[in-house]
């Protein structure tokens, strides 16, 4: 008797089977007007992980958002296929009167949820059901230097336990080093203080190593983020960047901006656990007071 059972090639099974299904992921950008979410957008479409999927046809500058969009594209690498979507949305707090402007939002990202539970509990439902869910809300920071807007804070206040909050600080190419690093401060003693939870939340840390993995992040953000979709050549390599006066800003280039730690935390280190939180805690929620409402 080996004593083999074979568990080993479960990892290979579970793996083939996601592979076949393919990755869904939702990001949804939010922020005051002129921040640059649209901007990011296309950064996301066009960094590295997608550049190939993606047509020229954005040169030129980008029409003021007026509604929520989504945009989708399939992504394939290495026989891997995400579908990537990622909602924009107007300028946040435009209005004389910024009471409730949450509240599209807030819906938005329920409606989702609803569309998800529909699926659900549907007898005849399908074996895989279409995730539209937003994964992730990357909440654009005005680079003020001073503190969070008490807008912001309301939104995230109202947010926070509907859906993975990413903050993140806005055209970071105009705060100096010495302000940022300043300004991230006191944006999270700003959070702390009002008791957001932003994503990766402290509380859902599950090992020693996902705490020291996930504290090292938490202690960068929120990230310094510089968006572009021109690309320019530098030696002889074609990268996304603005262009001033004084020089080159290479969205992707670490020692410029914190873009590529974004991509990189949404895309390669913690995607799944973003699916699998807004699976399990935020979905899960709203879950059980729909239910709860009905047995009334
Ligand atoms: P939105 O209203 O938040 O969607 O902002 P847009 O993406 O439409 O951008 C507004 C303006 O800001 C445009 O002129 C962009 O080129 C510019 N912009 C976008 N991202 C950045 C950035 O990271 N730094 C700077 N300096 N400007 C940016
Ligand atoms: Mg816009």
């Amino acid at each position: 008797l080996s004593g083999y059972v074979g568990i080993d090639t479960l990892q290979e099974q579970m793996r083939k089977k996601a592979l076949k299904r393919g990755f869904e992921f939702h990001i949804m950008v939010v922020g005051g007007s002129g921040l640059g979410k649209s901007t990011l957008v296309n950064t996301l479409f066009k960094a590295q992980i997608s550049r190939r999927s993606c047509t020229n046809e954005s040169e030129g500058t980008i029409p003021k958002t007026v509604q929520i969009k989504s945009v989708s594209h399939v992504i394939e690498e290495k026989g891997v296929r995400l579908k990537l979507t990622v909602t924009d949305t107007p300028g946040f707090g435009d209005q004389i009167n910024n009471e409730n402007c949450w509240l599209p939002i807030l819906e938005f990202i329920n409606d989702q949820y609803e569309k998800y539970l529909s699926e659900e509990v549907n007898v005849s439902r399908k074996k895989h059901i279409p995730d539209t869910r937003v994964h992730v809300c990357l909440y654009f920071i005005s680079p003020t230097g001073h503190s969070c807007r008490p807008l912001d804070l309301e939104f995230m206040k109202r947010l926070d336990k509907v859906v993975n909050i990413v903050p993140i600080i806005a055209k970071a190419d105009t705060l100096t080093l010495e302000e940022r690093y300043a300004f991230k401060k006191r944006v999270r003693e700003d959070l702390e203080f009002h008791g957001i939870q932003f994503y990766p939340m402290k509380s859902l840390d599950e090992d020693e190593e996902e705490t020291a993995i996930n504290q090292a992040l938490r202690e960068k953000m929120p990230f310094a983020i510089v968006g572009s979709d021109r690309e320019y050549q530098v030696n002889g390599k074609s990268v996304l960047g603005r262009k001033t006066k004084w020089g080159l800003i290479e969205v992707e280039n670490k020692n410029h901006c914190e873009f590529a730690l974004l991509r990189d935390m949404l895309i390669r280190t913690h995607m799944q656990d973003l699916k699998d939180v807004t699976d399990s805690i935020h979905y899960e929620n709203f879950r059980r007071e729909r239910l709860e409402m009905h047995s009334e």
